[in-house]
């Protein structure tokens, strides 16, 4: 009895202990700086992992709709307040990772920011370092209402990273040129030095209100780092964390990184440049290169690390400075997991996306509805296309190692005629705009091919994998 009672303790402080983090581990994001990848593109790459029934949607947010100015391409989770992608106007890409922190003081004004924070740079950003600029400001004014997160920002200049913790700090740090940094859901900013304004900035008292809490200590911890200070200990040392860490890192340096996060560096020279195929391998990696396996299920045989049984949606920001921002800017997405799908390209200056990726006919009525309309989306909405990736993810998930050879025989062909495509097509609309100024010179044109790529790449899709 007794003997039975402490296994059930044990069986139980497992589960708790699992829900409590499970819950809160999910994303993985890599930003190159424009040193780093072989065409100069600044690179951001992101998988968004989330459980229970999710519904991709993809808005063309036109511009001066809602109140704002800005367009943007805005990939929505319905009923999600920290799931979301955005691609707007001046080629400002974010994306954010989930990393709780040990703040417990709640320090809210109007209930706190979450939600509104990434619309905000949407909306607003005209660069990346506008954006966390923007971020860190309304954290402070508003309260950031979660444990805590990374923002992942990018142009086609720079890439940033923007930490902010319950209540209002925040710290953010630039990826200098020539690394590339991955982020899973812990900070990854160690070091600070909020003099240096080139690549920092931040709460002015991060360190001192470290040390007021106790989480730094600098006679007997010597240097301050952020991420030992404010990142809660459980999540830190947790090995969906720090494998999918070293799994990326290896990936990028050809080197093998030790399992403890103390180690690793805030970003790493990868040993050769990096294209948009080197992100795909580090998103759909399943641990192939760390001896660590993480634990947990297997559904189906699929491997859980940075590609996961959840992730909802990868994209691929690739953002380049010598191309009008309308072209120069491309998002490279899957509809459900990356292992199973092809990354198609939506060009920043497209106005319309494919049929079926857009619940409502105007955005203005997906962000009204996006809290509240969020319960039996499958129900009462159908038809959207959504739900045929879901199911096609589900039906490989059920024999992933019978099922996914076949899948990603059918896929790479596909796969590599966009990347063969790209340059040929964007060479076709060198008509649009003018050389000299930068300056599309036909609007609408343009507009109508980028929307037409897009549409035409998923229907040949669709037919390759048979729908
Ligand atoms: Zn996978």
């Amino acid at each position: 009895m007794k003997k039975f009672a402490f296994l059930s303790f044990l069986l139980l402080s497992a589960a708790t202990l699992f829900a409590q983090t499970s819950d809160h581990l999910n994303c993985f994001a890599v930003l190159a700086g424009k040193g780093a990848t072989t065409d100069g593109s600044v690179i951001l790459a992101h998988n968004e992992d989330d459980s229970g029934e999710q519904m991709l949607n993809i808005y063309n947010v036109p511009r001066n709709s809602m109140g704002v100015n800005n367009k943007y391409i805005w990939v929505e989770f319905p009923g999600m307040e920290v799931s979301d992608a955005y691609l707007n106007e001046y080629g400002v890409a974010v994306a954010s990772d989930g990393c709780n922190s040990r703040e417990d003081r709640e320090d809210y004004t109007d209930g706190g920011v979450l939600y509104e924070v990434r619309t905000l740079v949407a909306q607003q950003a005209r660069s990346a370092r506008h954006a966390a600029e923007l971020i860190g400001k309304i954290v402070e004014q508003r309260g950031y209402r979660g444990s805590g997160r990374t923002y992942v920002v990018a142009d086609c200049n720079e890439g940033w990273v923007v930490a902010v913790v319950r209540g209002r700090h925040w710290l953010a740090q630039r990826v200098p040129d020539n690394k590339v940094m991955t982020i899973p859901n812990y900070y990854c900013i160690g070091e600070v030095d909020l003099a240096d304004t080139a690549n920092f900035m931040g709460s002015p008292d991060i360190i001192s209100y470290a040390e007021e809490r106790g989480w730094y200590n600098p006679a007997t911890d010597g240097k301050f780092l952020f991420r030992k200070a404010y990142s809660h200990p459980n999540y830190y040392n947790y090995d969906r964390n720090y494998v999918r860490h070293m799994s990326a890192m290896n990936y990028l340096t050809g080197e093998e990184y030790s399992t403890n996060p103390d180690e690793y560096p805030f970003a790493v020279t990868p040993n050769r440049k990096v294209a948009i195929a080197d992100m795909m391998q580090i998103l759909t990696s399943h641990g192939e290169n760390v001896e660590v396996k993480i634990g947990g299920n297997r559904k189906g045989g699929h491997p859980v690390c940075i590609c996961t049984d959840v992730t909802v949606t990868s994209t691929i920001f690739q953002l380049r400075s010598w191309l009008p921002v309308e072209i120069g800017a491309v998002m490279w997405a899957t509809a459900a997991s990356p292992c199973a799908e092809v990354y198609i390209p939506w060009y920043c200056g497209m106005t319309k996306s494919p049929d079926g990726f857009q619940r409502f006919s105007t955005a203005a009525e997906a962000l009204e509805k996006h809290m509240s309309d969020s319960k039996d989306k499958r129900k009462n909405y159908p038809d959207a296309i959504a739900w045929k990736f879901v199911d096609r993810w589900h039906s490989v998930l059920e024999d992933y190692d019978g099922r996914i050879a076949a899948v990603q025989q059918k896929n790479a062909p596909f796969q590599q005629k966009l990347f063969k495509g790209q340059m040929k097509f964007e060479k076709s609309l060198r008509k649009f705009w003018d050389a000299n100024t930068f300056e599309v010179v036909k609007p609408a044109l343009l507009q109508e091919a980028l929307n037409n790529y897009t549409a035409d790449a998923y229907k040949e899709y669709y037919g390759i994998i048979g729908w």
